[in-house]
């Protein structure tokens, strides 16, 4: 796969960018919430499957909107955020 973006498609990907930054309802339909939580704030995560493995997640206090493949939108989660274990 090439990571060089051929000038034409910037357009594309600035508008999937904004788009997907600025979706930030947190009642819309398609919006997981998980056990992660932020790394920053420590806000609980949420996660948006894109189809083919790909994840948005994103914390709404910090408002920070990550990519993540994975294989559920809590494993997305996991991957940005952290998971307090429980105490054995
Ligand atoms: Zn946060």
């Amino acid at each position: 796969m090439s990571y060089m973006w051929a000038r034409k498609d910037r357009p594309n990907l600035d508008d999937a960018a904004h788009t997907v930054f600025m979706h930030d309802n947190p009642s819309a339909i398609g919006w997981t919430k998980t056990n992660a939580s932020c790394r920053v704030c420590g806000a609980k995560l949420r996660a948006f499957y894109h189809e083919a493995r790909l994840y948005s997640v994103r914390c709404d206090k910090c408002r920070i909107v990550s990519l993540v493949e994975a294989r559920n939108p809590y494993d997305a989660a996991e991957k940005v955020g952290k998971v307090e274990l429980p105490f054995p």
